[in-house]
């Protein structure tokens, strides 16, 4: 077959095990395997699969759906307080970054990532050709305005990825920086908010002001729907108009939509729920950080950045997974020896506790 060039060594999206392979292979029930490295809530929107339940035998699943998704966008538009006319909504997050690089990369251009990060940003630009220019952060995780600046000013820079709060070190992008950064360059800015519900803050009342800036969202994390696939833009009115020419009509199914909108109306639950995981990531950081040879560093998502000191992280990892606990393992610069963990409910979260200072011996 003639493949494309790129695509014979390219670098795809590296998952964890699934459950069902990591039951088998330690030999325990699918339901007994923890996960914390998917940084999904640790429940399931049951009230709002009953009502869909209710909703389902009159859905019109035989036609298409309205290919602007307006019920929806209306929806959203009062839980934001933005403009329907602001919003794009898209399969999870992740098509909104396709539908981003497909409007701003040509084979060659730049996109910057204010690295570490999410992993998908370096694989939808160089699908397209594009090339990633990763601007390290500081040595505190904050992005390095300065040099971002610098590099979006070059004329082949197409994009700027930010994430806040940044997967996988949990920091935020300061207001005042993202505006800096907005106000300095002409290229696309986009601030990957998929965590946002945990943080409270967010830069969605800046949309309409900042032409370049896209900001993503999506209902796989505070609203416990990530098996359903549903995410959003929101942007000034030219930008979706840009976005939405390269948007497939109907990627999202009638029931998704039907589901995101019963969850937009139980919003009040799961922000009330997303507040109770921040006050349990909290008494979950403390306990870790007495771990000895542990180091956590501050989070203002559903997960916790932890490097180990004196042994090796891989080595943990297997060690967790043997027990049917499995956290993400993460690779590149600033991330030596560092895992990451989905805060879960106090009950796994204990287990997790237990289990690492039986494997650190209480040393680390
Ligand atoms: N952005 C970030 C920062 C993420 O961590 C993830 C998922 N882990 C996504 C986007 C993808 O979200 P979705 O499920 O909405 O595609």
């Amino acid at each position: 077959m003639k493949v494309r060039e790129l695509i014979k060594s390219f670098k795809p999206y590296e998952w964890e095990p699934s459950r069902k392979e990591i039951a088998e292979k330690i030999g325990i029930p699918e339901e007994e395997v923890l996960r914390f490295d998917l940084n999904t809530v640790p429940f399931r929107p049951e009230e709002i699969l009953r009502a869909l339940s209710e909703k389902l035998p009159s859905l019109p699943v035989n036609e298409y759906p309205d290919p602007s998704y307006r019920e929806l966008r209306e929806a959203l538009s009062e839980y934001l307080k933005v403009d329907p006319e602001n919003i794009m909504v898209t399969v999870g997050a992740d098509e909104a970054l396709d539908i981003m690089a497909k409007t701003f990369i040509d084979p060659g251009t730049l996109a910057l990532v204010s690295a570490p990060t999410y992993s998908m940003y370096r694989i939808t630009v160089e699908a397209l050709g594009g090339k990633i220019v990763e601007v390290l952060r500081n040595p505190d995780f904050s992005d390095n305005m300065e040099a971002l600046i610098e590099q979006s000013r070059k004329p082949e820079t197409r994009m700027v990825f930010l994430c806040s709060p940044n997967n996988p070190t949990g920091n935020l992008t300061p207001q005042e920086d993202a505006v800096r950064l907005l106000e300095s360059v002409d290229c696309a800015v986009m601030v990957d908010e998929a965590y946002a519900e945990f943080s409270g803050t967010s830069l969605v009342n800046l949309a309409e002001k900042h032409e370049n800036l896209m900001v993503v969202r999506t209902f796989s994390k505070a609203f416990a729907l990530a098996g359903v696939r549903i995410g959003y833009v929101v942007a000034s009115r030219e930008t979706i108009e840009l976005l939405n020419k390269v948007r497939p009509p109907n990627s999202v199914s009638v029931t998704s939509l039907a589901l995101a909108k019963i969850a937009l109306e139980k919003a009040d639950f799961f922000l009330s729920k997303a507040r109770e995981i921040t006050a349990e990531r909290e008494r979950f950081s403390k306990a870790l950080s007495r771990i000895e040879g542990l180091t956590v560093y501050p989070s203002h998502a559903n997960f916790l950045l932890v490097r180990f000191e004196k042994t090796d992280a891989l080595k943990v990892y297997m060690e967790l997974l043997g027990r049917g606990i499995v956290v993400r393992r993460l690779s590149g610069t600033m991330l030596e020896n560092c895992l990451r963990i989905t805060v879960l409910d106090k009950a796994a979260n204990d287990k997790l506790l237990d289990a690492l200072k039986e494997i650190l011996g209480g040393k680390g």
